[in-house]
């Protein structure tokens, strides 16, 4: 009998609230947490989860939350929630479709308590939300008290408290925030077990308390975050974190720390923290301890960030995102092939938004899929145009990410916006990224096959910026291969084109047209025609054109 199902007869008159999306993972835990003994609620989006929260909030033992929704997803229904006080005894599990520290720290910032990887291990989930519940029904005494007592930390309330008492009564002094995050704390737990981990988290913090110097007090604010108030040191202080090193390789630990100075007091103590761990977010460092500091630039990024979040619907609504074409010359004919639509901001105060700012966003927060459904038409315009300008009719090709591949009709609504604009589909391209099919190859290759059989056609960009492009050749159905930027850069520096060339004969031999993008010379473009290259898109030939700028050089192509 497996440790879960002993528990089974506890959990009587416990209820847990399942918001999730897609209706087969609902009804399967529904199933798996009734075997359990568990009641359940179902809801299909973050809004109806907000409602049912509301409803039952007495009864609640636990939500386990999907992050990817439409309507209101994860982040936002957990922003939602930490907002009213009287949920914060109801603990919440995130489901998220990939394992990154990233993602991670963004759920623990909004107050999640733990997480999952899709798709759902019954074993796992049923332990951490048992685990879960235990921790919780009985945190929820020690809550009351001020300790921590596996670290002998305050708990959180009371750190930010004693924080916000500390600033009141020493009006002149200038105090720095540490938070301390280890990595990966999950899975030590999961080797190791709860009881070994919980000896790491007592004898880190009390390493700690010893070390940093000008310590005031420290507190536990998440599961393995410490948050410590320091009064401000001279410039070169954080090197003695570095002697952290020994306690950390005894223990084979990673530690960040992310640290806030010069604290300001008109801020709430939650958000300082918050902040450190924005920058411990920024860490990308090997193992070992690594330190970052919340600064300017930090901060500056953070509030484009949250102006990008704030803006986006409105920004849809206005048509402030504004659409470019590039094009692609035709090595052969020596004429324009196509071209790709790529999508820019331009924020009536910020101005120009570059896509690098914002398509990570986006994919964060599901927000992608609307963006590019409006790309996608927005080509089809362009088409429309192009036409009744008497301009030679070429394919646009359009980029997708990976979430469009969640929406189980993809292939029919690109279909439906494509015939509402009476645009013939072989003028229009998916271009395909490496990351949007790493995850579920399955789904998206039958999506892609439903694509092609509509009769639009398929680009793999940034072919050779991976690794599993290779074998990705063989299984995704394919019309066009566009290679990576990064080889053409490397072939010029080292002036060597093997990799070039050779790319050139696979796409070939796997009976695929294909594309070099980042051409900037004459000289390249030459030699990339001599290897026997089909299409350029690149400087050389055009940047990215507006879309009257684009039909003028069409018709000069
Ligand atoms: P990508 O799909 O690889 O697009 C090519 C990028 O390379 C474009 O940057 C383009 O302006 C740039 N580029 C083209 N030729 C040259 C050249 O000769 N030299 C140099 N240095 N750069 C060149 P851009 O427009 O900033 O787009 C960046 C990325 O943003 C795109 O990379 C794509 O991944 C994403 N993106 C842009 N528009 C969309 C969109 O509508 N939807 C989605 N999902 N992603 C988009
Ligand atoms: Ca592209
Ligand atoms: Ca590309």
């Amino acid at each position: 009998m497996s440790q879960a199902s002993n528990q089974a007869n506890d959990n009587s008159g416990r209820t847990i609230l399942v918001v999730e999306d897609n209706e087969i993972n609902r009804e399967i835990l529904q199933s798996l947490l009734e075997l359990e003994g568990y009641s359940v609620y179902q809801a299909e989006n973050g809004l109806v989860g907000l409602e049912l929260m509301e409803k039952h909030r007495d009864e609640l033992s636990l939500i386990v939350l999907d992050i990817f929704m439409p309507v209101c997803d994860g982040h936002e229904f957990l922003r939602r929630k930490a907002l009213d006080e009287r949920y914060d005894t109801i603990p919440v599990i995130v489901a998220t479709a990939s394992e990154g520290e990233d993602a991670e720290i963004e759920c623990l910032k909004l107050g999640a308590n733990d997480f999952v990887t899709k798709p759902y291990k019954h074993d796992v989930m049923i332990n951490r939300i048992n685990n879960t519940i235990k921790f919780r029904e009985s945190a929820s005494i020690v809550n009351l008290l001020t300790w921590d007592d596996t670290t002998g930390l305050y708990s959180k309330s009371f750190f930010f408290q004693n924080v916000a008492q500390t600033f009141d009564a020493n009006p002149d002094k200038e105090y720095s925030i540490v938070c301390s995050d280890i990595d990966n704390f999950k899975s030590l737990n999961e080797r190791y077990g709860q009881e070994h981990c919980d000896k790491i988290l007592t004898d880190l913090a009390k390493h700690l308390e010893t070390l940093l110097p000008g310590y005031v007090l420290g507190g536990r604010i998440g599961g393995d975050v410490f948050a410590f108030l320091i009064e401000h040191q001279p410039k070169g202080w954080e090197k003695v974190l570095y002697r952290s090193t020994e306690i950390v390789t005894n223990l084979n630990l990673s530690v960040k720390f992310g640290i806030v100075e010069y604290v300001r007091r008109n801020i709430e103590v939650s958000t300082i923290c918050d902040r450190a761990l924005v920058a411990i977010e920024r860490i990308k460092g090997p193992l070992g301890i690594d330190i970052s500091w919340y600064d300017d630039a930090l901060h500056e990024q953070q509030v484009l960030e949250q102006q990008i979040l704030h803006n986006m619907e409105t920004a849809l609504a206005e048509r402030q995102f504004v659409v470019q074409f590039q094009p692609k010359h035709n090595m052969r004919t020596d004429k324009t092939g196509g071209a790709e639509a790529l999508v820019r901001w331009i924020h009536p105060e910020i101005g120009f938004i570059s896509p690098g700012a914002f398509i990570t966003i986006f994919e964060r927060n599901g927000f992608i899929t609307k963006l590019d459904m409006y790309v996608w038409e927005e080509a089809c315009r362009q088409i429309k145009r192009n036409e009744e300008l008497g301009l030679p009719l070429v394919p646009i090709s359009v980029n997708a990410s990976r979430l469009d591949f969640d929406m189980p009709d993809l292939a029919q609504q690109l279909a439906a916006i494509a015939d509402e604009h009476n645009v013939d589909h072989s003028l229009l391209h998916v271009e395909l990224t490496e990351t949007a099919y790493s995850e579920d190859p399955d789904n998206v290759i039958s999506k892609l096959r439903e694509l092609r059989e509509l009769g639009f056609l398929v680009e793999l960009d940034d072919f050779g910026s991976g690794y599993s492009s290779l074998a990705s050749l063989n299984t995704l159905p394919l019309d066009v291969m566009k290679l990576d930027m990064s080889l053409v850069r490397q072939a010029e520096k080292l002036n060597d084109f093997r990799i070039v060339e050779s790319s050139i004969k696979l796409a070939q031999i796997m009976g695929l047209k294909i594309v070099i993008e980042g051409v900037e010379t004459l000289e390249v473009a030459e030699r990339l025609r001599d290897l026997g290259c089909d299409y350029i898109q690149g400087y050389y030939y055009s940047r990215p054109l507006k879309s009257f700028e684009f039909e003028e050089y069409l018709a000069e192509n």
